[in-house]
């Protein structure tokens, strides 16, 4: 095979692994810092009477810090979980519920954020909230006009979320446009910044953003980790979702797993300090990828607005070929079709589906994603076996015999699954 020939393929190990939006393999100097609190230092943070429960209460503090510096918050202001999935839980479920008590029972957020996001509001829909979905345009972004007219008519709304980087496309969103609107009309304001933490800039002080959501294993850290920025400028009140023994200012009740937060600390940290670094490296792997992509395959389309995006996020369409089909004959490459969640389902992207994404093109598209282990190789490697692999691909496509043959099939459909 033509693949195994070339420079690229003696010096990478396979798979490659495209799916950083998936997760992040650990940071070694993340596991570096975990690894006494896995084993020697098993303190309970929560003990104040001897000197083991103090010092891993200052490792986890030290961690606080390195997370809130990251976002320009006070180390007060965050809160650790369990995960983003647990953190959106919390905010969206607790804000509301906290604001049903004065009568607000209205909530908008968009079609593009993770499921449990959806899932969370569909929890409180079903509890007599209303929810309005603020729309996107073709390219995945809120225009924050639209936020406004809907808070000018609903005076009742407890909550807007919207994520600030989208995992299937890579869109960022204007937060600070959001949270400026958000804070003029005294709404709390959430977003899930799993996608975005340590990876673009944010400021929870200049975005007027009250309550954010942060995952471990999507910055090199654990998994099994979050973290949550509940702001006090203003006070944000959360009706607690999980009771217990008021740790975590009564937010999270439960032990701090110490190791796990203290990886998430050190993974904050080192995203901070590399977030430059990393933003170089990745884009310029990135824009290899896609000029390369754009050089020898045709028909292939971006998807998601091509400069307000996370570089690292990649969401191609490849036309007349069968996404999964694709990924089955990308066998050394890992990467993902739509989001992990609902790749195991033939279910066209919802999120494509909401820019507008035709079902036949949304069924032939691929998320590649690269990180800071990403290397130059790899893409090299990647480029070749996916033109090979779009090529045979086509050779199999009656459809794309058409196309070459000049024959007009715009309005052919395609057989559904
Ligand atoms: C990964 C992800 C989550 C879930 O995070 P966990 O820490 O795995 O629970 C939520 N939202 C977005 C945007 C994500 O990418």
């Amino acid at each position: 095979m033509l693949s195994n020939t070339t420079n690229a393929a003696k010096n990478v190990i396979r798979p490659i692994y495209l799916d950083f939006q998936a997760t992040t393999p650990l940071d070694p100097r993340v596991l570096d810092t975990m690894m006494p609190f896995l084993t020697e230092q098993y303190g309970n943070p929560h003990s104040r009477t001897h000197t083991m429960g103090w010092e891993a209460s200052e490792a986890v503090e030290d961690a606080r810090a390195h997370i809130a510096s990251v976002i320009h918050a006070s180390p007060k202001d965050i809160v650790f979980t369990s995960g983003a999935t647990e953190s959106n839980n919390i905010a969206i479920k607790g804000a509301a519920l906290q604001a049903e008590r004065k009568g607000r029972k209205h909530i908008v957020t968009t079609h593009l954020e993770h499921k449990c996001v959806l899932e969370s509001v569909r929890y409180l829909e079903a509890r007599g909230f209303d929810v309005t979905y603020v729309p996107v345009d073709d390219q995945g972004i809120v225009d924050p006009n639209d936020l406004r007219e809907i808070l000018e008519k609903r005076p009742d709304t407890a909550l807007v979320s919207v994520m600030a980087v989208n995992n299937e496309i890579g869109v960022i969103q204007d937060l600070e446009a959001i949270g400026t609107l958000c804070r003029k009309h005294g709404v709390v304001f959430h977003t899930d910044a799993a996608q975005g933490f340590g990876k673009i800039p944010l400021d929870v002080v200049r975005q007027h953003v009250d309550l954010m959501s942060i995952s471990g294993h999507k910055i090199y850290g654990p998994k099994g980790v979050g973290a949550l920025f509940v702001g006090r400028r203003p006070r944000i009140r959360l009706a607690p979702v999980i009771s217990g023994g008021g740790q975590e200012r009564g937010i999270r009740s439960g032990t701090v797993a110490t190791p796990l937060a203290v990886g998430l600390g050190r993974a904050a940290e080192l995203a901070e300090g590399e977030m430059d670094r990393d933003h170089r490296h990745i884009s310029s792997l990135a824009d290899k990828l896609w000029t390369g992509i754009q050089r020898r395959i045709p028909h292939v389309t971006l998807n998601g607005h091509p400069t307000k995006r996370y570089v690292g996020n990649l969401n191609v369409s490849f036309s007349y070929v069968e996404g999964e089909s694709l990924i089955m004959g990308l066998h050394d490459v890992a990467v993902s079709s739509g989001s992990a969640c609902t790749s195991a389902s033939l279910e066209p992207s919802y999120v494509l589906h909401a820019l507008g994404v035709p079902a036949d093109q949304s069924h032939t598209s691929l998320r590649m994603g690269l990180g800071r282990f990403s290397t130059e190789d790899e893409v090299d490697f990647t480029l070749e076996h996916l033109a090979g692999t779009v090529g045979r691909l086509r050779e199999l496509s009656p459809l794309y015999e058409m196309v070459q043959e000049g024959i007009d099939i715009s309005q052919i459909k395609w057989a559904s699954h």
